[in-house]
C-alpha cells in the first residue's frame, strides 16, 4: 500500500547524462551489468561493515549475496542484493543527482564530441554508474529498504525528465533493481540480456574478482547444459545445487564469479586483464591503468597491496575535497575507501587496495593515521610507487611522459610535504628548459650538461613559458649559452624556495639577486671597466633610486641584460610576483615587497638618460627625466607580463613622447 507518490525531476546534469545514454553512445552496452553488480558488490561491502560497528542493528548478514533474475517472457533482468539500501532521502540524492565534482564539463565536452567514438573515452572518466542501465532498458524500477528501516521505497523511470518516487510499506532489505529491456537488435550491439550466456560472460568479464556471490538460477536441460558448455564462460561457475541429468529440466542456482579476491593471488597467476578489470571496479575510468603493482609484505606485519597508476588524470585531481584512491581491507574485508593513512596527498590519484591482515575490522581513521604498523606500510607504498615511475624514465620513456603529463603538478607537492622522500622525488621530476622547446629534462640530465666553471642550477618561475622565455632576466643567460630551467607550474614557486639544492647544486633564480656571469678570465678583463661605469652612473642611479623610492627598493647597473634598458629582480629570499598573485587570488593579503630595479647601461636610452641627467642641476630634475624614469620602470614591469599602477598615465607620457619625434 503506498503512503506517498511522486513525480519528480531529474537534475539537469543528470538529464543530459540521461540523454546520452537513452540514446546510447557507447558500444559496448554489456557494461551496464557490471555498473549494476559493483553497485550491488560495494551496498553488501557497507552493510558488513555497519553491522560491525553498529551493534545495535538488526540485520541478518549471513548470506550476503547478489541475485540476478530473469523473466524471459516479461524481458526483465533484476539485479537485487541484501546490502544496505537506501532511505528515500538517499534515492532522491544518490539516483536523482550526479554529485561528481567536473561531470558537467565533461558532459559538455561530450555533446561536442559529435563523434562516437570521443565520447565514451570523455564519460568513463567518472563512470557511467546506476544511468548505463538507460543505453538498455527503456523502463527501470528499483525497489529498496535502508537496513534498520521499516518502510521502503520504490522507484522508476524511462530516463526521460522525470522519475517517480513512493514510499512503500514493505520490501526486503536492500536493493533490487529491474530493468524492462529493450528490443534485442544485434546491428545497434544489443542483445538480449536475458540469455543465460549472455549473462555468465559478462559476469566472467567484468565481475569475476567481486567478492560477494553473483548467484543466479537456471533451468536446466540436457541442450542448455550443452550450451552452457560451450561457452568459454563455463569454467568459473561453482555449482551448489543440484545434479543434471540427461534431459531432465532441473532449476538449480549457481554462483557465477570466482570471487578471489585477485590481490591474494600469487602474481604469476593474474593476468593483465584481470588486473585492468579490478582497476575499472575500483576507479571507474574505462582507459587501462598505466601501471600495475602488486606487492606483499611478510613478517611482523602481513598485507597485500594492489596499485594502480591512471594513464590519465582525474576530474577533481585538484578539488579542494579530493580523495585518495586507496580501499583497505582487512582479510578480505572492505574497510573503507579513501584510506588517507596510506597514501600521501601528493599521490592521491594512485588507484588500489590494501588488505592488511592484522588490523581490527572496527578501526576507525584516526587510529589509522597514527597507527605504527600503517604508517610503516604508507612508507613502502609510497617508496614502491616513486620507484616504479622511476623505471618508467629509464624503460619507457613514452610512458613515463604521459605520467608526468598527467600528474607531474602534484607529484611535485610532495617536495614541500615528503621531507624524506625529497630526493627520491627529485629523480623523478621533469622540466621544460630554454634548451628545447619540445623536451623537458630532468634535474640530472641538467647537471651533466652544466657547462664548465657553472656552478648553480639556473631557473625562472612565470605563468607560461613565453612570459618566461621572453623575459628581459634570460638575455645574458641566453647571449653566453646558459641553460635556464622554466618552471610554470604553481606549486614551482614553492618548491624551488624549499629544496633549494639538487646534487649539491644550489638552484638559482635567474629573476632574483646579483648575478655574475663569466668565467674567471672575463671577470678579469671586465672588472676595470666596470668599475668605470658604476663611477660614470653613480649620480644617474642615486637620483633614479629617489625619484622611484615609492616603486622600488634599490636601482643598480645589470648584468643580465643585452637588449632591454632595464629589468626588475627580487632579492635572494623575496616573494616573486607571480607567487604574491597567488596568494592574493586565493584572498590571503602577502605584503608587496619592492624590487630592484636594474638598468642596462649599454642601452641608448639609459646612456641617454644619464647624460641628460648629467646636464641637469641633479636636484632639479626636470619632469621630463622624472617622465623618463617612469617610463623606464614601467617598461620593466610590462616586459616580466607584471601590470602597471597607473595605466592610463604611462600612456598618456608614452603617446606625448612619440608625437614629439615625429
Ligand atoms: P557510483 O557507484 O559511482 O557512486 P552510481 O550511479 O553507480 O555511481 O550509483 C550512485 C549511488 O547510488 C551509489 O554511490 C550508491 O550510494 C547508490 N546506489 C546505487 N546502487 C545501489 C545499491 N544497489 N544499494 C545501495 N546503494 C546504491
Ligand atoms: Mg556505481
Amino acid at each position: 500500500m503506498s503512503t506517498r507518490i511522486e513525480t519528480l525531476e531529474f537534475q539537469a546534469e543528470a538529464r543530459q547524462l540521461l540523454q546520452l545514454m537513452v540514446h546510447s553512445i557507447y558500444s559496448d552496452k554489456d557494461i551496464f551489468l557490471r555498473e549494476l553488480i559493483s553497485n550491488a558488490s560495494d551496498a553488501l561491502d557497507k552493510l558488513r561493515l555497519e553491522s560491525l560497528v553498529d551493534k545495535e542493528l538488526q540485520v541478518d548478514t549471513s548470506d550476503l549475496h547478489i541475485d540476478l533474475e530473469v523473466d524471459r517472457g516479461a524481458r526483465t533482468l533484476t539485479v537485487r542484493d541484501n546490502g544496505i539500501g537506501m532511505s528515500r532521502d538517499d534515492v532522491v540524492q544518490l539516483i536523482g543527482t550526479i554529485a561528481k565534482s567536473g561531470t558537467a564539463e565533461v558532459l559538455r565536452k561530450a555533446k561536442e564530441a559529435k563523434d562516437a567514438a570521443a565520447s565514451p573515452e570523455l564519460i568513463g572518466q567518472f563512470g557511467v554508474g546506476f544511468y548505463s542501465t538507460f543505453m538498455v532498458a527503456d523502463r527501470v524500477t528499483l525497489l529498496t529498504r535502508r537496513a534498520g528501516a521499516s518502510g521502503g521505497t520504490r522507484w522508476e523511470s524511462s530516463g526521460e525528465g522525470t522519475y517517480v518516487i513512493e514510499e512503500i510499506d514493505d520490501a526486503p532489505q536492500g536493493t533490487a533493481v529491474t530493468l524492462h529491456l529493450k528490443p534485442e537488435d544485434t546491428e545497434d550491439h544489443l542483445f538480449d540480456y536475458t540469455a543465460e550466456w549472455k549473462i555468465r560472460e559478462i559476469v566472467k568479464k567484468y565481475s569475476d574478482f567481486i567478492a560477494w556471490p553473483i548467484r543466479m538460477a537456471t533451468e536446466r536441460t540436457a541442450q542448455a547444459a550443452a550450451d552452457a558448455a560451450d561457452a568459454a564462460t563455463e569454467a568459473a561457475a561453482t555449482d551448489e545445487a543440484g545434479t543434471n541429468e540427461a534431459g531432465a529440466a532441473t532449476t538449480e542456482v549457481q554462483t557465477l564469479n570466482s570471487m578471489k579476491a585477485l590481490w591474494a593471488r600469487p602474481r604469476d597467476e593474474v593476468d593483465q586483464a584481470e588486473y585492468h578489470e579490478l582497476y575499472r571496479h575500483l576507479s571507474h575510468d574505462w582507459t587501462d591503468p598505466l601501471e600495475t603493482i602488486h606487492m606483499k609484505g611478510e613478517g611482523l606485519f602481513e598485507y597485500e597491496a594492489l596499485l594502480f597508476i591512471p594513464s590519465h588524470a582525474p576530474l577533481d585531481l585538484f578539488a579542494q575535497d579530493g580523495k585518495r584512491g586507496i580501499q583497505l581491507y582487512v582479510k578480505r574485508v572492505f574497510i573503507m575507501d579513501d584510506c588517507q593513512a596510506l597514501m600521501p596527498n601528493y599521490l592521491r590519484f594512485v588507484k588500489g587496495v590494501v588488505d592488511a591482515h592484522d588490523l581490527s575490522l572496527n578501526i576507525s581513521r584516526e587510529i589509522l593515521q597514527q597507527d605504527r604498523q600503517i604508517q610503516l606500510v604508507r612508507r613502502r607504498l609510497v617508496k614502491k610507487v616513486l620507484s616504479t615511475v622511476r623505471h618508467l624514465q629509464t624503460d619507457d620513456a613514452e610512458r613515463y611522459r604521459t605520467f608526468w603529463k598527467e600528474f607531474g603538478p602534484v607529484v611535485k607537492e610532495g617536495l614541500l610535504d615528503d621531507v624524506d622522500n625529497q630526493e627520491a622525488i627529485l629523480d623523478i621530476v621533469s622540466v621544460a628548459s630554454t634548451r628545447d622547446p619540445e623536451q623537458t629534462t630532468t634535474l640530472r640530465e641538467y647537471v651533466d650538461r652544466m657547462k664548465d666553471g657553472q656552478d648553480d642550477i639556473y631557473y625562472m618561475t612565470g605563468e607560461s613559458r613565453l612570459m618566461v622565455e621572453k623575459s628581459p632576466h634570460m638575455e645574458a643567460f641566453q647571449a653566453r649559452g646558459y641553460e635556464v630551467l622554466i618552471l610554470t607550474d604553481p606549486v614551482d614557486e614553492v618548491w624551488v624556495e624549499r629544496v633549494a639544492r639538487f646534487d649539491g647544486k644550489p638552484l638559482r633564480s635567474i629573476a632574483k639577486g646579483q648575478v655574475d656571469l663569466g668565467t674567471a678570465d672575463e671577470k678579469d678583463s671586465t672588472e676595470p671597466e666596470r668599475e668605470q661605469q658604476k663611477k660614470d652612473f653613480s649620480g644617474l642611479l642615486t637620483w633614479l633610486a629617489r625619484t622611484l623610492q615609492e616603486e622600488v627598493k634599490e636601482v643598480r647597473l645589470s648584468s643580465r641584460l643585452t637588449t632591454s634598458p632595464a629589468c626588475l629582480v627580487g632579492d635572494t629570499h623575496d616573494i616573486t610576483p607571480t607567487l604574491e598573485k597567488m596568494y592574493r587570488a586565493m584572498g590571503q593579503n602577502v605584503p608587496h615587497p619592492k624590487r630592484i630595479l636594474e638598468l642596462n647601461p649599454t642601452h641608448p636610452l639609459v646612456s641617454g638618460l644619464r647624460k641628460a641627467h648629467e646636464q641637469q642641476d641633479a636636484d632639479a630634475a626636470s619632469d621630463v627625466l622624472g617622465e623618463t624614469a617612469e617610463l623606464l620602470y614601467g617598461m620593466a614591469l610590462l616586459a616580466e607580463g607584471g601590470e602597471l599602477a597607473d595605466p592610463s598615465r604611462f600612456t598618456r607620457i608614452l603617446a606625448d613622447r612619440l608625437a614629439n619625434t615625429l
